[in-house]
């Protein structure tokens, strides 16, 4: 290979490393952070992630202050890594996890409420995951499960009580699972205002484990 070349290549791939790692535009309405997030995905389906804001500067400059722009509701799955399946990276996202993704908890309302009133997101995003291990526990009759499993599974099933008994309609009952949270959390009135206002929108997805696609 000849040097000029190489020298090419070499400033490409700075050019890449550069644009990659660089303050991208912030996503400043509910549409563009569900535009971002979609396109982060798309990237991820694609194996196309470019894993933005994962360097050193990134790290510096996100020290003094977050700013990220929507706030996730996920499962503790180790099959649904959140940052990852968007393509974000550090700052961009507020991420709560919990095994089956239920916001019924001061914890996890406060950290919602945290998110929307003191970061700024434009966008609460409740992700629901194929073969989620808290809904099938929640709508098995098998064994109770006792102790803190056996509360955490409680709190799920009164959200698919409906679906009790019904291993078949695992999928429906992660689909209604996450539309509950979203109606939970919306109820607020404070959350209300801000999406009458156009400050926020909160939304409920599907994460396929299978093919990683996110559908909303
Ligand atoms: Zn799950």
């Amino acid at each position: 290979m000849n040097k000029r070349l190489f020298d090419l290549i070499g400033l490409v791939l700075v050019v890449m490393a550069f644009t990659i790692n660089m303050s991208a535009a912030v996503p400043s309405t509910p549409e563009e952070a569900l535009a971002e997030l979609s396109a982060g995905n798309e990237r991820y389906v694609n194996e196309k992630s470019i894993h933005p804001h994962t360097n050193m500067d990134r790290v510096a400059e996100t020290a003094p202050h977050q700013a990220p722009f929507a706030a996730v509701v996920g499962c503790s799955d180790s099959r649904v890594p959140v940052e990852l399946l968007f393509d974000q990276g550090i700052g961009d996202i507020f991420v709560i996890r919990t095994a089956g993704n239920n916001v019924n908890s001061e914890m996890v309302m406060g950290s919602i409420d945290y998110a929307i009133e003191h970061l700024g997101v434009k966008l609460v995003l409740v992700l629901g995951h194929g073969s989620c291990g808290g809904v099938t526990g929640a709508i098995s009759e098998g064994e109770d499960e006792h102790g803190n499993i056996g509360h955490l599974l409680d709190i799920i099933r009164n959200d698919v009580s409906d679906y009790v008994g019904k291993p078949d309609c695992l999928n429906a009952a992660i689909h209604h699972h996450a539309e509950v949270q979203v109606e939970r959390i919306i109820a607020y009135p404070h959350v209300a205002e801000k999406i009458a206002n156009g400050e926020l929108l909160v939304k409920k997805a599907y994460y396929d484990v299978k093919t990683g696609k996110v559908t909303y």
